[in-house]
């Protein structure tokens, strides 16, 4: 009945954990989510008045398919004050989210065998979305070794007179690299040699720590800003995950169809949602600082667990995003929770049925010897998650069998 296409598809693994955990906790399974990337604040006060007040205000019609041109104005304003970009509102398109931006980007960028890189560790979706749009996706594998991060060589050896585009996340889920400028450039540079787009999700730039901070790609010179198609949204940095709200800049061509296609699959982002993120953009930023803080706070403390629990061996410490991603490869060949221990899928499961903690393998990541810990989340929940893990890998016997 179904089309190869969905049956080449595989779901989203960290929705699907987390819509799992969810389901747990709501049966009263007293389970901890460190899984999902989901910031655990508040909508700032700002955006929830901006969405209630267009409710209020009957701004509950149809928007242009690309989004408001207040809000692409505002989006403008903001890429051109922080991040050093000229965008006009035609080459800024609001999306139902950055996952949807990503979606329509290479819909619009790729015919059929159009390959494009995408770094190992990389976020669960972009190989499923190239997929979907009918290229395919070349995986660039990095490792602790070069500290997660991609060189020009290893650019080099990917290409192919099929590569069309680069994907570039910085700073990085899952492993919380932030390039400097240098490593930046360099990345740039290649692609520009090679005539390559570059997609550039800076959906995490926000959150930067140790004195890291994120150069947008397409500030690097103008030539790479005319290859590069910059996508940010409102999920993380003003905890907005359900209101649905990302955006895309490009050259107008790229963010015209971009706008098209949008036309025809959602006729545009809510438009409450976009009163309620054009409100959080212009409003008081004080309460990001002190998420920043919070997420930093919160990394600290789950670097230095990380460092007594047996097996989780947290190779490069991460400046960015919200999550620790270990080698738990020293666990295979163990038996934990009563489960032989192969693959950090099975850890995964024995932590997720013995301790109860949700976490995702890093095989999602495209990193079988991994696994990510979110610490978008409580300290009191990360604490106890943590503890939890950490009973269990030392063989503690409360968690001895599986449950
Ligand atoms: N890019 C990355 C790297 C992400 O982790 C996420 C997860 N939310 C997204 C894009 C999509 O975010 P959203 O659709 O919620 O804006
Ligand atoms: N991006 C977050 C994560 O990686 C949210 C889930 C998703 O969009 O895949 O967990």
């Amino acid at each position: 009945m179904l089309n190869q296409r969905s049956k080449n598809l595989s779901p989203s693994p960290t929705m699907a954990i987390d819509t799992r955990a969810k389901q747990l906790v709501a049966q009263g399974v007293d389970v901890i989510n460190l899984s999902v990337g989901e910031p655990d604040f508040d909508t700032p006060e700002t955006g929830k008045a901006g969405g209630m007040a267009a409710i209020a205000d009957g701004f509950t019609k149809y928007t242009a398919a690309a989004g408001t041109i207040e809000l692409r104005q505002a989006i403008g304003d903001k890429l051109r004050r922080e991040n050093g970009l000229d965008y006009s509102p035609d080459e800024i398109v609001v999306s139902n989210g950055a996952k949807h931006s990503l979606f329509n980007i290479f819909m619009v960028l790729l015919d059929p065998g159009d390959e494009v890189l995408i770094q190992a560790p990389y976020w669960v979706s972009y190989p499923e979305m190239v997929k979907l749009s009918g290229g395919t996706p070349v995986i660039i594998k990095t490792d602790a070794q070069t500290s997660f991060q991609l060189t020009p060589q290893m650019i080099e050896r990917h290409i192919s007179a099929k590569t069309k585009a680069i994907a570039i996340n910085n700073p990085s889920n899952p492993t919380g690299v932030v390039y400097d400028e240098t490593a930046l450039r360099a990345i740039a540079e290649k692609a520009a040699e090679h005539g390559l787009l570059i997609i550039s999700d800076e959906i995490y730039e926000r959150l930067t720590y140790d004195g890291a901070t994120c150069v947008s790609m397409a500030a690097i010179s103008p030539d790479i800003k005319r290859r590069t198609i910059t996508v940010n949204g409102f999920s993380k940095a003003y905890a907005m995950t359900g209101w649905r709200l990302g955006y895309a800049a490009a050259e107008k061509p790229i963010a015209k169809a971009m706008g098209e296609l949008q036309s025809h699959c959602t006729s545009g982002a809510s438009s409450i949602t976009q009163k309620a993120g054009l409100a959080a953009l212009s409003g008081d930023q004080s309460m990001m600082a002190a998420m920043r803080r919070e997420f930093d706070r919160r990394r600290l403390y789950a670097i230095e667990r990380l460092k007594d629990i047996p097996g989780l061996d947290l190779e490069v410490v991460p400046r960015g995003a919200f999550y620790v991603f270990p080698n738990v490869s020293e666990t295979f060949g163990r038996v934990i929770g009563g489960r032989s221990i192969e693959s950090s899928d099975d850890l995964c499961s024995a932590i997720l049925e013995s301790a109860r903690v949700a976490i995702v393998p890093g095989s999602s990541f495209g990193s079988p010897r991994h696994l990510r810990i979110s610490y978008a989340t409580s300290m009191e929940h990360l604490r106890e998650g943590l503890d939890r893990i950490e009973h269990l890998l030392a063989g503690d016997r409360q968690f001895a069998t599986s449950s």
